[in-house]
Formats: C-alpha cells, sequence, structure tokens
C-alpha cells in the first residue's frame, strides 16, 4: 500500500511527539502506533504555532465573555487569538480537513480539545467543563459527520474500534 492509497487521519501535533506545545514540550502518545495499522497515515496541525504564538508562548485559556467565549491569554486576557485561530481552522477546513476521515485531538486543550474542555469566567473561575477548543470547534462545525475523538478515547480498547469502524465508513462514502 502506497502512502497515497492510505486513509489519511489529522492527529493534534503534540500527540506525535512534535514539539510545539506552549511550554516547548510534546505530548507524544505512543498509542497512536500502536492503535493503527499501515492502512492510516497522519497529518499534524498544531493551530498555536500556525497562527504565529511562538513556541514556548504563553498559555491561552477560553472566557465566556460578554461577547462570547474568548480564546484568552492566561497572565494578560486582554490578549486574544480567536480571531486568527478561527480564521486558520477555517482556512484548513477549505483546503486540508477536506481530505481527511477523522480526526485525533489533544484533549484539554483551548484550541484542540474536542469536547470536555474548562471554560472560564472573567475572573479565572470555571464556569462548567462542557467548552471545545476553537480549532476543533471549527473543524466539527463545518465537518458534523467526520468522526473525532481525543488521545483518552483512543487509549481506550471499544472508543477506539468504534472510532477506526466510523473512520473507514467515512472514507468509503468520500470515494463514492
Ligand atoms: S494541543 Fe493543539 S494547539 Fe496545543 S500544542 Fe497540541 S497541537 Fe498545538
Amino acid at each position: 500500500m502506497t502512502v497515497s492509497d492510505r486513509i489519511k487521519l489529522g492527529v493534534s501535533s503534540c500527540l506525535l511527539g512534535d514539539k510545539v506545545r506552549y511550554d516547548g514540550k510534546h505530548k507524544y502518545f505512543a498509542g497512536l502506533y500502536q492503535g493503527l495499522s499501515d492502512e492510516f497515515v497522519f497529518q499534524g496541525f498544531c493551530p498555536e504555532v500556525a497562527v504565529g504564538m511562538g513556541v514556548p508562548r504563553p498559555p491561552i485559556q477560553l472566557v465566556q465573555c460578554q461577547q462570547g467565549i474568548e480564546a484568552c491569554d492566561v497572565v494578560d486576557s486582554n490578549i486574544m487569538w480567536t480571531q486568527q485561530l478561527t480564521d486558520y481552522a477555517q482556512q484548513e477546513a477549505a483546503t486540508h480537513i477536506a481530505k481527511l476521515s477523522g480526526f485525533i485531538f489533544k484533549k484539554n486543550s483551548p484550541s484542540c480539545a474536542p469536547g470536555a474542555l474548562k471554560i472560564f469566567d472573567t475572573r479565572g473561575r470555571i464556569l462548567h467543563q462542557n467548552g471545545v477548543g476553537i480549532f476543533a470547534n471549527v473543524i466539527q462545525q463545518q465537518f458534523p459527520q467526520l468522526p473525532v475523538i481525543d488521545e483518552t478515547g483512543f487509549a481506550n480498547a471499544i472508543q477506539r474500534d468504534r472510532f477506526v469502524q466510523d473512520v473507514r465508513v467515512y472514507y468509503k462514502k468520500s470515494l463514492m
């Protein structure tokens, strides 16, 4: 099987071992390679690096403001990255994401988490934990059928098998 024949999956780059996190580290997830055969190929995305936030960088968090949810610098909440992250996600949605058959996102990330993310109020208190990262949110809105999972779900054999099955079905439909 050549690389171009393989089913393409998007992955948050830090899970692939890229040192792109705010602290200059990665979050390599060996389970990706144990769980998937060479039927698949990964394409990494790091929205925060892509929009020029740099490595290392101050961390951000999602804050419920009057105008909606904003991706704010944790130290200086006047610095916001919401628009840049949204623009980047829309740009990727129009290009690379359409070629994917699934996405493995990094949990707990204000950019990448596909769900269960902490949302803060303007005083830094947790409002709820049902948020979605800015990048993941745009991708899921534009591709509501795209199978998505985070690394914790992927580490669970039942959830992983279901995800892989959904990916294969999505891929087959994309060929029709
Ligand atoms: S979670 Fe997403 S934005 Fe954060 S370092 Fe990983 S790939 Fe980049």
